[in-house]
């Protein structure tokens, strides 16, 4: 079985452990350097990329994650995890860095205050029908798809919110709120693929 983790600083970790180990993948939450040396592909939740940021610096993360996501670890970002996973941010708070590998640009909390959670219907040709069930809370989009990466899914009027780049993955939504594990499948063929 595949050896995943899920970076467990702080975000729905939960929620993504049980659909990685649902589809039968070997789970590890991260949140020291030695137990990412140990994964073959990373998981990084939904949450507040901002204190995802600080926490990984805090623990000494981010430079072996920049590192190892360089290096071509496979990953998937949802929504935070998305944010972390850009080259990228137009509008961080002060002093807020990504990991970065995927080449978009990336705005966050998009869709205001007044829309801040909804769901949606989202076709995701990628993954086949029938399309997906979104779930957005104070979700980011992509502003900018950049010419190695390929946008997955785009809103009805045309904002990209999934991104593909090789063995990354990055979502603005929560498909592991849905009961959604198209895109944990397609990350663990990565992480098979890779390994
Ligand atoms: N708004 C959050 C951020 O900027 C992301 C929200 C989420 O992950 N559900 O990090």
């Amino acid at each position: 079985a595949p050896r995943v983790g899920v970076l467990a600083l702080q975000g729905d970790v939960r929620e993504h452990v049980a659909v990685l180990e649902h589809l039968g993948a070997r789970v590890t939450r991260v949140r020291r350097a030695s137990e990412l040396a140990a994964v073959d592909g990373l998981v990084l939740p939904g949450g507040e990329s901002s204190v995802i940021d600080k926490l990984s610096r805090v623990f000494g993360l981010r430079e072996p994650l920049v590192a190892a996501l360089a290096s071509g670890l496979p990953a998937y970002g949802t929504c935070a995890g998305l944010i972390l996973l850009a080259d990228r941010l137009e509008d961080g708070i002060a002093g807020q860095q990504t990991l970065g590998g995927l080449d978009v640009t990336v705005r966050r909390n998009a869709f205001g205050t007044q829309g801040d959670s909804f769901e949606t219907a989202l076709a995701v040709p990628a993954l086949g029908d029938p399309g997906v069930r979104a779930t957005f809370i104070r979700a980011p989009v992509v502003t900018e798809v950049g010419a190695r990466a390929t946008p997955l899914a785009a809103l009805a009027d045309g904002r990209v919110v999934a991104v593909e780049q090789g063995a990354l993955l990055g979502s603005a939504f929560h498909p592991e709120v849905t009961g959604e594990d198209r895109f944990h499948r397609r990350f663990l063929d990565h992480v098979r693929a890779a390994a």
